[in-house]
């Protein structure tokens, strides 16, 4: 089976224990205003444009049927009315504009997570998969933890919790670790901020702990919006309700986002 990746990043330090591979999936039912990750957000493959590889050619901007490029001393990129044609990756002579996403099979990515095996091993490391939201690409999880356990690494799901129970079920026993993000107890604030209603993840957390899986929570620190100590103090109010001992890491904002807007030729979701 195949999926829609963004990224395959070996050494990775921060997607769980010891050192990782950890993969970007596409596709994700939130739209966080403050979302590092612009680029897994739509399900399709868009066009990423690279200035630093830019010679300004001009290709782009007389081959784009839509009008997406514009000359201004650079190139100016808005992929608002692109129709994901690729004539301008095709007509590009220097490797500026590219797909933000390809199609992997699960078996390239365990040729490629197997390759760092012994790190893990030395490191209490494994397989992180994240997003986007991972799990959006349920059938896909599924094969590649199923084949990745059964190659005996360690598996991490790094999930936003909006996910349809029975996938979480679905995929539950061949993880190790869920890195659970939690962004507001507050019902209208999550509405409001990430486009959607926060039970389907609160329930999921509550399942998870009920059924005794390793969970740490993800709070992502937005100043002005998440970091405000009402909703601080709710969220840990809420989960050591349910369990004390469980590990709370507080996520810093990276102001490197702004430039995958910038890549992606769309506007930020809202000013921060
Ligand atoms: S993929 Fe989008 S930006 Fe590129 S040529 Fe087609 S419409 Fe224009
Ligand atoms: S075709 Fe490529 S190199 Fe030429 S101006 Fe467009 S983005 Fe730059």
């Amino acid at each position: 089976m195949n999926g829609f990746i963004t990224k395959i990043q070996r050494f990775s330090l921060h997607d769980g224990p010891g050192i990782r591979t950890t993969v970007f999936l596409k596709g994700c039912p939130l739209t966080c205003v403050w979302c590092q990750n612009p680029e897994t957000i739509a399900e399709c493959p868009e066009v990423l444009f690279l200035n630093a590889h830019c010679i300004g050619c001009r290709k782009c901007v007389k081959s784009c049927p839509k009008k997406c490029f514009s000359w201004d001393n650079q190139i100016k990129f808005n992929s608002v009315n692109c129709n994901r044609c690729g004539l301008c990756i095709d007509n590009c002579p220097a490797e500026a504009l590219n797909w933000s996403s390809h199609e992997l099979s699960s078996d390239d990515i365990i040729r490629e997570a197997i390759k760092d095996k012994l790190y893990y091993d030395l490191s209490g490391g494994g397989l992180t998969l994240s997003g986007g939201e991972p799990l959006a690409q349920i059938g896909f999880c599924y094969e590649l933890a199923k084949k990745a356990k059964s190659l005996g690494l360690h598996i991490t799901i790094d999930t936003s919790g909006y996910v349809p129970r029975a996938a979480l079920e679905k995929i539950m026993p061949f993880v190790d670790l869920f890195l659970f993000d939690i962004k507001f107890v507050d019902r209208r604030l999550h509405q409001k901020y990430t486009g959607q209603p926060n039970d389907l993840i609160l329930g999921n957390f509550q399942l998870l702990c009920k059924l005794k899986k390793l969970v740490i929570v993800r709070v992502p620190v937005i100043t002005g919006i998440t970091d405000r100590q009402d909703n601080l103090f709710r969220i840990n109010d809420f989960i050591k309700q349910i369990d004390p001992a469980i590990k709370i890491d507080y996520i810093p904002f990276n102001a490197l986002m702004l430039e995958k807007y910038k890549m992606l030729g769309k506007t930020v979701l809202a000013k921060i």
